[in-house]
């Protein structure tokens, strides 16, 4: 069994490690919020006093943090995995990031022998709980040959799409598409609820025909049920399409749709929604409606 590292034990981490260690695996586990580490060390799960403690003692460093400032404070940063790297040292970083920044951080590994993997997930923590995310992975056939079998333990689609950053593309297709569903979902739902049709019956009616989706299925009951705890939040959902719009633009790409949401989700975000579940889109489309009169 390899000794692994997992910095990063929010909402995805935590379970995601606790995969790996119902495998058998021992682990070093670090995150900067303390009650976070105090909650999964213990039974094989061994205290990190930082990122590069974990990488000093490890051969495999997982990742799962918010963005591409904290992947590169942790792994480049002062008292970061690199500083505790030592020769044949694996760093995959799970997180949603930009491709540029991947492939910064995998340039920056590279020239101290350290192999680099991104692999973004998809699925939340539901499927982070049951080891059943899609994990899209960019880098090296034989980096991801090595890892695979331990992603395996987390994800239950596990594939190599393309050189390092490749993962990061892939997840921010599926961020733009999850998006742009929930935005046209809610546009739908809010013209029924105007027009006096209910909306689950809305929902049943449609689910099984072409406008049926997983995110359909998903969001639907949510917002009838004006449930919106994350979840995904609104401000990752925000930091994922501005991800996808700098890199769109690096490559002279127009995303016009993606362009519009984010803007929907900014304004969400300065209304205080930006911790409620991405499903909380649709308060956007109904605060441009008429008022409808208060029942009873
Ligand atoms: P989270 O905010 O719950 O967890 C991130 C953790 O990283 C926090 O516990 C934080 O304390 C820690 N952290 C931040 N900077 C650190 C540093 N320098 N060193 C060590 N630890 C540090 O976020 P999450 O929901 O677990 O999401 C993690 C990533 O997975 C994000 O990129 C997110 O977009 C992506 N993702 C989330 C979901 C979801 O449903 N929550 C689904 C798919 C992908």
């Amino acid at each position: 069994m390899s000794e692994i590292g997992f910095i990063g034990l929010g909402i995805m981490g935590k379970p995601m490690l606790r995969n790996l260690r119902t495998a058998g695996h021992a682990i070093v586990a670090y995150d900067i919020v303390p009650a976070l580490l105090d909650a999964v060390v213990g039974d094989g799960v061994g205290r990190g006093t930082n990122c590069k403690d974990v990488a000093s003692r490890t051969d495999i460093v997982f990742t799962m943090l918010p963005d591409g400032p904290q992947v590169e404070e942790a792994i480049l940063g002062p008292g970061g995995v690199l500083e505790g790297a030592h020769n044949g040292l694996v760093v995959v970083d799970m997180s949603s990031i930009s491709p540029v920044v991947s492939q910064e951080v995998a340039a920056a590994c590279a020239k101290q022998g350290v192999a680099f993997l991104d692999a973004p997930v998809s699925g939340g923590e539901p499927k982070a709980i049951d080891g059943t995310l899609a994990i899209m992975v960019g880098g090296e056939q034989a980096t991801f040959d090595q890892v695979a079998p331990l992603l395996r333990l987390m994800g239950s689609s596990v594939i190599l799409t393309g050189a390092v950053g490749a993962g990061n593309v892939t997840k921010l297709a599926n961020q733009i598409i999850v998006a742009c569903n929930i935005a046209a979902m809610s546009e739908a739902l809010v013209l029924a609820r105007q027009c006096g049709v209910d909306q689950e019956v809305v929902f049943n009616a449609i689910k099984g025909g072409l406008a049926g989706s997983t995110v359909l299925n998903a969001k639907a009951p949510m917002v009838i049920a004006r449930n919106f705890k994350p979840g995904f939040r609104i401000r990752l959902h925000q930091k994922d399409l501005r991800n996808a719009l700098l890199t769109a633009e690096s490559k002279k790409v127009a995303l016009p749709l993606t362009s519009l949401v984010q803007q929907m989700l900014i304004a969400l975000m300065n209304q205080g929604s930006g911790d409620l579940d991405h499903s909380a889109l649709i308060t956007f489309i109904e605060d441009m409606a008429p008022k409808l009169p208060v029942k009873g």
